[in-house]
């Protein structure tokens, strides 16, 4: 059995997986911002209870695997700078050893993991890429069954290939990236600047993601119109990956996995008509996320594998 953490803004989750990907047992709890040694002692804690939940002792456990919402140091096993969470290096393999016993610590971060989740969840077919569509557009590109992580392992930034030259601005420095016009934040703004022409939308409703949804599966025509546009807007960004990588799967995941065929049919639709080649050679088989908010919990434990 093995230990995934996933580290959030606002909990720290731990699981006991099994070798074949199954969650045993998991808990959470609150993530302790700007205090180093006191998120230390949460993330033990954490894994502490989901072993007592699940009866089972430290030396049942192959190995912990850690997915931080940072930048890490795969080989000494270092979280490095997590600014939502206010941590700039937590040596997490050390302080894990020391807690735990002489077990191997594996650290990597969040969107790598859950992508290594998903991976394992699906048919693991070698060429994977899972995307992830939340405040940002995350995710994780799989080669010949590892991740791929670059000559400095920096690679992935999936949100952050330019879909729109000159487009709203970055957090990254650039403009017109992919997750500014993707991403559920992306949606939202849009919405926000194209409000008048949601007809059904109260003069004082604050727009989210899953109203602009809701307002199109009752037929209101601009938020159908809005849907459509930021539909097009993910699949230029999944066009792209299949024309770089031509992968054998696209797993999409984010809190817009619910809205099922209502995205995925589209998508689809838009990748046969614009994919490179596609007549000729097909595109890859595209689905929703099946696992959701698990997925980073199963890639952390899997992380071994990576490795
Ligand atoms: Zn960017």
């Amino acid at each position: 059995m093995y230990i995934g953490v996933d580290i959030g803004g606002m909990s720290i989750k731990a699981g006991i997986v099994s070798e074949d990907g199954k969650i045993l047992t998991k808990c959470a709890v609150p993530t302790p911002c700007n205090d180093e040694d006191a998120f230390c002692r949460a993330m033990l804690e954490c894994i502490k209870k989901a072993m007592d939940e699940a009866n089972i002792g430290i030396d049942e456990i192959k190995s912990i695997g850690v997915g931080s919402p940072s930048a890490v140091e795969r080989e000494e096993g270092i979280l490095l700078e997590a600014e939502n969470i206010g941590y700039k290096r937590i040596y997490a393999r050390d302080f894990l050893q020391k807690s735990l016993g002489d077990i191997p610590v594996f650290v990597d971060n969040d969107a790598n993991c859950a992508a290594l989740g998903e991976y394992y969840k699906s048919k693991k077919s070698p060429h994977f890429i899972f995307i992830t569509l939340g405040t940002g557009i995350g995710g994780g590109v799989i080669l010949d069954g590892k991740l791929f992580l670059g000559s400095n392992g920096a690679a992935g930034e999936l949100g952050h290939i330019v879909t729109r030259a000159g487009g709203r601005e970055c957090n990254c420095g650039r403009r017109g990236c992919w997750e500014k016009y993707g991403s559920m934040t992306g949606l939202i703004e849009t919405a926000t600047e194209r409000r008048d022409e949601m007809k059904s939308l109260g003069k004082n409703d604050e727009i989210t993601g899953k109203l602009i949804f809701d307002l199109s599966e009752k037929g209101d025509d601009g938020a159908k119109k809005i849907v459509s546009d930021w539909i097009e807007e993910v699949a230029i960004g999944v066009v792209d990956m299949i024309n770089i990588f031509q992968p054998d799967e696209i797993v999409i995941g984010g809190a817009v996995s619910a809205q099922g065929d209502v995205i995925l049919l589209p998508l689809i639709d838009y990748a046969k008509k614009h994919a490179f080649c596609a007549d000729e050679i097909g595109i890859p088989e595209i689905s929703m996320s099946k696992i959701g908010g698990d997925a980073g919990i199963i890639g952390a434990a899997f992380l071994h594998k990576n490795n």
